[in-house]
């Protein structure tokens, strides 16, 4: 049995506290498996007053000084955001600790620089908990798929909008009372902004990105749009059309028409068939889709957050960086060579679904039409229904189009054309759709 392998755990909220629980339930377990204890020096929070349920002795507000103490050789960052948890663990990797984080936003940004700090002192870097909470994806991409060629990764990597995308679909209800019951249920935070305008997911999109195609790939990069706009109507369209509505993050290898590789990292929501694996994951759930060019497609389902679920995929990391510490050498590093361009969204090829109010005469359908053929966008199926004002009296038609695959440079330049049509009263909505190969 080897010395001690001494742990400073920064953060003790949601999912620090159970990080420290199982490391003290399941000491001789998690001693049997390293083959050295681990033992907790201190424990850094902003409130050291606060009643906690730890020793006392443990609980510091000093971060740099427990970050730098030589008795501690892995350091847990489990604080977020950004700051002060990039210095902490910059500081802690420039001194030779391991570092193992859950911050999907702080990795998202300055992955490179960390990585870099880590390659220097020769030690772990590890952020498995930082995609999609519980589910084990980091690893399976550094290290079962390392022999393989990933094409394309593409999953429900927020909990806060799947709820409420499921709700609005099995509920009827509108976007914004869906997202009052999250509230109320603790799904979503006081300010929701990181999650609804899918500033989360798109830092996930990221980090995955740029493990999948071994390229640098940051939160900046990704192409972003949220679920603020999605209505109850596009639910009842998506379910006439046999789809629903989910927030998705896809990551995927190009090739251009001169051949050349690029990859694309996007976040938005999209009509998915329900036959998709990805329609069936409800509620607070999160999955990831990859598909590799040898393994074909491989699917990643659990709990993408909460205390327990996010502390599991923690001490994953923190076992696997102290058995290093044990055994001597190191896990994975950053894996950037490929350095292949980020596609800009103008060039990527999806299906649409374009919502739009229309005049209730002649003619409308085909030029309507005639502006997707006038810029290629090819019609796959168009949905036609009249609709009643207050008084029972038409007032125009609601025209649902669903292409096959266009770029978005093109079918935006076709919505712009739209809305310029006298027929055309509004564009209610513009969503891809995924899952279909059409
Ligand atoms: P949390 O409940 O808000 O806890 C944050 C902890 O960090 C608190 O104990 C807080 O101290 C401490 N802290 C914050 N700023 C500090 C500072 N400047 N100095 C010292 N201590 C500071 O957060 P959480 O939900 O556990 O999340 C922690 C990290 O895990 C975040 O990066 C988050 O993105 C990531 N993550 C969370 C989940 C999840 O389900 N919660 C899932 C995946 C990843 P006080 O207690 O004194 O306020």
């Amino acid at each position: 049995m080897s010395d001690e392998i001494g742990v400073a755990v920064l953060g003790l909220g949601n999912v620090g506290s159970q990080v420290v629980r199982i490391i003290e339930e399941s000491a001789a377990d998690l001693t049997a498996r390293i083959g050295a204890p681990l033992v907790i020096r201190g424990i850094g929070v902003r409130r050291v007053d606060a009643d906690r349920g730890v020793p006392v002795g443990l609980l510091t507000d000093d971060i740099e000084a427990l970050v730098s103490r030589d008795d501690v050789d892995i350091v847990v960052e489990l604080m977020g955001p950004v700051e002060p948890a990039r210095k902490a663990i910059l500081a802690a990797l420039e001194q030779g600790k391991s570092v193992v984080t859950a911050n999907k936003a702080l990795m998202a940004v300055s992955a490179g620089k960390l990585a870099e700090a880590a390659e220097k002192a020769h030690v772990d870097l590890y952020f498995e908990a930082a995609v999609a909470g519980a589910i084990p994806v980091i690893r399976p991409l550094t290290q079962s798929l390392a022999g393989d060629t990933v094409l394309r990764v593409a999953g429900i990597v927020n909990g806060t909008t799947n709820y409420i995308l499921s709700e609005m679909d099995s509920t009827g209800a509108d976007y914004s009372s869906a997202l009052a019951d999250a509230s109320a249920l603790g799904y979503a935070e006081a300010d929701p902004t990181a999650d609804v305008e899918g500033y989360d997911a798109a830092a996930k999109a990221a980090i995955l990105a740029s493990i999948a195609f071994h390229t640098r790939v940051t939160a900046d990069d990704v192409y972003r749009e949220g679920i603020t706009k999605v209505s109850a109507a596009d639910f009842a369209s998506a379910r006439a059309l046999g789809c629903t509505i989910k927030l998705l993050a896809i990551c995927e290898r190009l090739t251009t028409g001169k051949g050349k590789q690029q990859v694309s990292a996007r976040v938005y929501p999209a009509l998915v068939p329900l036959e998709h694996p990805l329609a069936s994951v409800n509620g607070a759930f999160n999955a990831v889709v990859v598909e590799a060019e040898a393994a074909g497609r491989l699917m990643f389902y659990g709990q993408g957050a909460g205390g327990a679920p996010t502390a599991s995929a923690v001490l994953g990391d923190l076992v696997m960086a102290a058995r290093n510490r044990v055994q001597g050498g190191r896990g994975p590093r950053e894996s950037k060579y490929a350095k292949l361009p980020v596609a800009p969204i103008g060039v990527i090829p999806t299906r649409y679904y374009v919502n739009m109010n229309v005049a209730d005469r002649p003619g409308v359908l085909s030029a309507v039409s005639a502006e997707f053929s006038k810029r290629e966008v090819s019609i796959a199926e168009v949905r036609q229904e009249g609709m009643v004002d207050e008084e029972g009296q038409r007032c125009g038609a609601r025209i649902v189009v669903v292409t096959h695959q266009a770029t978005d440079a093109a079918l935006s330049e076709t919505v712009a054309a739209l809305a310029d049509l006298d027929v055309v009263q509004s564009i209610n909505s513009v969503l891809r759709m995924e899952g279909t190969s059409e």
